[in-house]
């Protein structure tokens, strides 16, 4: 016996990462599991062999993270959220188990590149964009902090859709990501719960003259679990992320077995499988569909029953469940959670109203991720007393009773009762998911500082004076692990010979690269990695698109979501005004530069879609134009995805945030894009303000209105004309787009667009451009002296520390959830 089987712990050396073990299991998965040999595989089968060889690897040390947790009786987090964007997964858990190179030398041995392989995975789409995102990079730092930490969500069979570019217009597809199996997940055909829907509620009273609720004649639709490992970084730590698939239930079947009919039985069965079916591909708006309800309610009920269901098998006094549970509503999709809860536990457990009230806000919270009215969801009551009648019951007890405590503080005031109120009452009565969460969490957190202040200034504060420590900030994070470790190899390689490993875990440590900006070979080395993660997207834009960029070019980066308050307009405006500065002989003055844009519009947001197409249509004039030469590109990489993220992150050099202030509630793109070298220009936004804090304002370009400029603007009567007047240049490109310059096939294409914003300009695209297009001028005098610009972008790097999710994730954990990591081995 070895030492570690002498100590009673597991020894996982059976599966052994060198190069031999790998050849070996590669070999054996490869005739067992896909059932191929060397002549027959093909690149996907190798993709899957390998994905089965990385995954045996995960297994023992997934169980043995879960025994530890049920040993030291740990409080476990559990994260709802109705998005994972997880993006492809073999890289990341070659790097997370340290076991990249014998795995790349075992394929290659074998006659394969693991480069090749990897790019065969779908990407695991099971999100819009930012929410989604930062629940992925949340568990990859729960994991790697030794949290137990728990993701809960639906496993869509269709995924974020595909985005094709045809003609310059957005088509989408439907993103099949299963279609060939996905070998990172374990089906759970016995963990299994009953969801129910619709039906009425039955009351009595028993002979103690207790009231008892039955909520019967339901429809049920099972929950069944699918498991996927997630690693921590280098820790043995593995937690789990469980998705909840929709299955016909058995006991509705039976009843038109029974009455003989069996099609009609196999024809319900899908009907309900309808449930996990897609993933509403709606970003920062919320459309009131029943489907999208069923959905919200069938996660956190199946998510509940199984939290619940693993409370009790340790415990048996339910009043000790905030004391072992913490749940996190990543915003207010799984707000049902709340009266679930207490339908739960008066209903099923037969506790009294408060005991059960208690419980239930001692162990919720909730995180808001936005300000837009739009974005708030609301119910019509009407369908949510169909779908969920005892659930609106309870609402409604939860409303009488807080309104009952705001009435009891604020004597008389019947407009704050109405503002407040879980309820609205203009015109058809709507419940506010929103309220809902606060009223039923300990902690509402905003995502960074500025949207937590204006959380509590605005839209809740009427809550913040009700409750005044309830509300709180953590600003987001993303994890170093992939979107610097793994999306930039060269430049986490370099890092690491001039401070050490250390950074991957403790990111403050870039730090330590501060005092490097002023060496003039470490930024030689800086700038060559840049240059070469530029010639690797030129090559696939080359490749892909078919179009010619320099290298040396300004690489100008702006890849999220469109969306009218995320300005990709204004950055359109900009665009036009180089090429027009070019063509009237201004050319010389200019810095060569190649405008990249990527993003997807939701289906039916026809201005978003509309202003892809004014992005296509521009760079279509904009690359065939020989007056242009090759001083300007504008490239639109379709289909935006953590994957082409992860192509486009490592050679920016310019990242464009420039939201309306006041609209983008933190951001991670900018985190992201700034961690790998880029220098932002932007708004006083989100948690643009932090990373200016961080990076210092001689290291980042800010323009534009602030919060409170826009506020004055708006209160003053904000007039478009006024910007139009001031700008030569500005009635140039509006002419020019308004006049099928960019679309002389149909000239009047982009006629509502222009009328829209000459008329309104809601977001302040044209009171913004005057100063935008200044600093704009910075930014390509700071570009023209290389060695500063280099400086500067190491200066972003190395004070980006402050932006892990492994930050966030602590303050979680400190502030929140109350939760200590469990420690196997060193967690420091
Ligand atoms: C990070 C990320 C986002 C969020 O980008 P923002 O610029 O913060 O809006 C959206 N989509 C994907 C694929 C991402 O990786």
């Amino acid at each position: 016996m070895d030492e570690k089987s002498e100590r009673g712990e597991i020894n996982f050396d059976h599966l052994d990462i060198d190069t031999e073990s790998i050849k070996r299991s590669l070999a054996n998965r490869l005739t067992y599991t896909v059932g191929k040999d060397q002549f027959t595989a093909t690149e996907r089968d190798w993709f899957h062999t390998t994905a089965y060889t990385v995954r045996d690897r995960l297994i023992e040390r997934w169980m043995e993270t879960m025994r530890s947790y049920y040993e030291k009786d740990a409080k476990r987090i559990y994260y709802l959220s109705l998005e994972f964007l997880i993006g492809r997964t073999l890289t990341n858990s070659l790097l997370n188990l340290d076991f990249h190179e014998p795995c790349r030398e075992a394929l290659q041995e074998m006659g394969y590149e693991l480069e090749r392989i990897r790019e065969i995975e779908d990407d695991a789409a099971l999100g819009n964009g930012g929410l989604g995102r930062l629940a992925a990079c949340f568990l990859d730092s729960m994991a790697t902090l030794c949290l137990p930490g728990y993701g809960y969500g639906i496993r869509y069979e269709y995924g974020m859709f595909k985005q094709q570019i045809r003609n310059g217009w957005q088509v989408e597809h439907p993103e099949n990501w299963l279609r060939y199996g996905n070998p990172w997940e374990y089906a759970r055909p016995e963990v299994l719960f009953n969801v129910k829907f619709k039906g009425r509620v039955v009351q009595y009273k028993d002979e103690e003259g207790r009231n008892h609720h039955h909520w019967i004649d339901t429809e049920e639709v099972m929950a069944m679990a699918y498991d996927t490992p997630i690693p921590g970084y280098k820790n043995d730590s593995v937690n789990n992320m469980r998705l909840w698939s929709a299955k016909g239930s058995r006991d509705f079947d039976l009843n038109y077995f029974n009455q003989g009919d069996y099609i009609m039985a196999v024809e319900e069965k899908n009907i309900s499988e309808n449930l996990s079916r897609v993933l509403y591909p709606n970003d920062t708006t919320v459309m009131g569909r029943e489907l999208r309800l069923q959905q919200e309610y069938f996660f956190v009920s199946a998510s509940l029953q199984d939290i619940l269901f693993r409370f009790q098998k340790h415990h048996d006094n339910i009043t000790e469940l905030p004391d072992k549970v913490a749940v996190q509503l990543n915003d207010t999709h799984p707000a049902i959670a709340v009266p679930e809860m207490m339908h739960l536990l008066v209903d099923h457990h037969q506790l009294e109203w408060k005991e059960a009230w208690s419980i239930t806000t001692r162990t919720f919270s909730y995180t808001n991720h936005t300000l837009l009215p739009e974005a708030l969801e609301t119910w019509p009551v009407a369908l949510f007393g169909r779908m969920l009648p005892r659930h609106l019951q309870i609402i409604q007890e939860i409303n009488r009773r807080f309104l009952n405590d705001v009435m009891h503080t604020h004597p008389g005031d019947a407009g704050l009762l109405s503002r407040m109120s879980i309820f609205s009452e203009d015109g058809e009565q709507h419940i506010r998911m929103a309220h809902l969460a606060i009223v039923g969490s300990h902690h509402v957190n905003g995502v960074a500082a500025l949207h937590t202040e204006l959380m509590k200034e605005t839209i809740f504060a009427d809550f913040h004076s009700f409750y005044p420590e309830k509300i709180i900030n953590i600003t987001n994070g993303i994890t170093p692990r992939r979107w610097l470790n793994q999306a930039n190899p060269q430049l986490s390689q370099l890092i690491t010979e001039m401070i050490g490993t250390k950074w991957t875990t403790h990111l403050d440590e870039l730090k330590k690269l501060e005092p490097f900006a002023e060496d003039a070979e470490f930024r030689r080395r800086f700038h060559a990695v840049k240059q070469a993660n530029k010639k690797r997207l030129v090559e696939l834009i080359k490749q892909h698109l078919e179009i010619e960029v320099r290298t040396d070019s300004l690489f100008d980066v702006q890849i999220k979501r469109i969306h009218e308050y995320k300005r990709q307009l204004l950055n359109l405006l900009h665009v036009v005004t180089l090429y027009n500065r070019i063509r009237s002989g201004q050319g010389d003055e200019i810095v060569p530069r190649t405008i990249i844009m990527s993003g997807k519009a939701a289906p039916g947001y026809a201005t978003a879609k509309l202003i892809i197409k004014l992005a296509n249509d521009i760079a279509d004039i904009i690359n065939h134009d020989p007056a242009v030469g090759d001083l300007l590109r504008v490239v639109f990489v379709p289909n935006y995805d953590v994957s082409t993220a992860l192509d486009i992150i490592p050679a920016a050099e310019l990242s464009e945030q420039i939201s309306t202030a006041g609209m983008e509630a933190s951001g991670t793109g900018n985190m992201k894009l700034a961690l790998n070298g880029a220098l932002t220009i932007g708004t006083l936004d989100g948690a643009n303000v932090e990373i200016r804090d961080e990076v210092g304002e001689e290291n980042i370009f800010i323009f534009g209105h602030t919060t409170d400029s826009v506020k004055q603007l708006r209160q003053q009567g904000y007039n478009p004309q006024q910007p139009i007047e001031a700008s030569k240049e500005l009635q140039q490109v509006l002419e020019m787009i308004d006049s099928g310059f960019f679309s002389p096939d149909d000239p009047t294409r982009y006629k509502p667009l222009l009328e829209t914003l000459r008329r309104e300009d809601h977001y302040l695209v044209l009171d913004d451009y005057a100063d935008y297009i200044a600093c704009q001028q910075r930014v390509e005098a700071l570009y023209r002296d290389s060695e500063a610009w280099d400086r500067s972008a190491i200066l972003n790097v190395a004070n980006m520390g402050h932006f892990s999710s492994d930050r966030s994730i602590r303050d979680y954990a400190e502030k929140i959830w109350g939760v200590k990591p469990v420690c196997r081995q060193s967690c420091d």
